[in-house]
């Protein structure tokens, strides 16, 4: 799934699908890759993932299941 992005922050997306991070990026839980989501697995327990981990563990995004993560380095957040 591709998502329209301006200036690194999404917009025209439903809230609580993502969720905005100050600093740096983490890791994936599951391999040493950076994490991109943050959510639920199929294992039942939540945790960061990379792209392919959020694939093949994940639940999906919304409240409750999972958040994609958006790093920002400084500066105001414009969340709109
Ligand atoms: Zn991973």
């Amino acid at each position: 799934m591709v998502w329209k992005k301006k200036e690194g922050i999404p917009y025209n997306r439903p809230k609580n699908t993502y969720r905005i991070l100050k600093g740096e990026q983490p890791k994936c839980d599951f391999c040493s890759e950076l994490a991109w989501y943050d959510g639920l697995t199929i294992r039942g327990m939540w945790g960061y993932m990379c792209r392919e981990h959020f694939t093949g563990l994940g639940v999906g995004l919304g409240l409750g299941k999972g958040q994609e993560i958006v790093v920002v380095r400084g500066g105001d957040v414009n969340e709109n």
